[in-house]
């Protein structure tokens, strides 16, 4: 149970009252205003980070966590990080599908190109986006298949979308979990543990489109990829569903299964390194998975650290804290792969189709 009159102790203990009658009345009161407890004053299972002092909402009823959300507490930047980066991907998820050429064939010339070519592509996305008739706009009316032009390869659109949709879940999971984690016991391990399947899922779908696409024409090493990280995703969820894990003390455990999930995308990246050495685009995907495993894993090391908070308890519990800057760090990671994704797409959009 939370000490919800901790704060108003001192004024109350005064008063001396001993009826059952003012007790309850009391005790209506202190719940109507949804006080803010202390570290100190949590129930054993919500205690988490020992450098966070204050500003924490306890066992509130269902109506007030959801209001919860446009209110200032310690989880308010934590729920909003990650409900901002959900926002951003139902974005591009929308552009994706409204004209998925215009998108990769522009970017993907950008981020190969120094800044006078960037500015063509600028000119050209509008051109492309709005000429109703347009080359790319026709192309891409298939949400199933993106097409290059005929006697280049015809690849599908879906493992993209599954990255998509992978980015998207797991970001609303862990802003509903930092939203409703507070509301009881029931409420934390599940929510937790909802949480950490949704890091799990977003790690195996951003397998797909990588090696979906890089190793396009080599259904073997592809099918190998990725049954093997599918798999590997399994045993990580079943394994985190195990309620003892979701105790503060895993911490540096359940970061280790996540970086190892992540850091096991090393193995085709250096095969898809052997076998397109010389093409550009895949050079440029790889540095930007580079970027992404720079992101993910200093977020997670702020994550195991808590740092800053440690330095200076009590300072950061509103905003500044580690587990808000490993929220970032992950939805820069998830950015970063999205740029890797969309070059090795039209990298192999412009590619002569495959033979067997
Ligand atoms: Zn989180």
């Amino acid at each position: 149970m939370c000490n919800h009159g901790a704060r108003s102790a001192k004024s109350s203990s005064s008063s001396n009252s001993s009826s059952s009658q003012q007790q309850q009345q009391e005790e209506k009161k202190k719940k109507k205003t949804r006080m803010l407890v202390k570290f100190k004053d949590l129930p054993q299972y919500m205690k988490d980070n020992e450098y966070i002092l204050d500003y924490y909402r306890c066992e509130w009823p269902l109506k007030d966590v959801i209001f919860s959300v446009f209110a200032w507490h310690n989880e308010t930047l934590n729920i909003w990080t990650h409900l901002l980066g959900f926002l951003i991907f139902v974005g591009l998820a929308v552009m994706s599908s409204k004209d998925m050429g215009a998108l990769l064939g522009n970017f993907s010339r950008a981020s190969v190109s120094g800044p006078s070519m960037m500015k063509m592509n600028q000119l050209n996305v509008s051109d492309a986006l709005f000429a109703p008739d347009s080359h790319l706009k026709q192309m891409s009316e298939s949400f199933i298949y993106a097409n290059k032009e005929d006697g280049f390869s015809t690849i599908p659109s879906w493992p993209w979308f599954v990255f998509l949709s992978g980015a998207m879940g797991c970001l609303v999971c862990s802003s509903l979990s930092h939203l409703f984690a507070c509301h009881s016991r029931r409420f934390n391990y599940f929510f937790w543990r909802l949480d950490y399947a949704g890091i799990s899922l977003m790690i195996v779908c951003s397998f797909f489109a990588p090696i979906y696409y890089t190793f396009h024409c080599n259904p073997y090493s592809r099918f190998f990829y990725l049954s093997s990280i599918s798999i590997l995703g399994v045993l990580v969820i079943i394994t985190l569903l195990s309620p003892s894990l979701s105790a503060p003390r895993f911490r540096t455990f359940r970061a280790t299964l996540f970086l190892t999930m992540g850091f096991s995308g090393v193995i085709p990246a250096v095969h898809a390194l052997v076998i397109h050495w010389d093409h550009q685009p895949v050079i440029a995907a790889l540095g930007y998975e580079l970027a992404m495993a720079i992101f993910y894993a200093t977020g997670a090391g702020f994550y195991v650290s808590r740092i800053p908070e440690r330095w200076k308890p009590g300072k950061f519990d509103i905003a500044g804290h580690s587990h808000q800057i490993f929220h970032v760090f992950v939805v820069l990671g998830a950015l970063a792969h999205s740029a890797a994704t969309l070059a090795v797409m039209d990298f192999r959009r412009g590619l002569p189709t495959c033979v067997y």
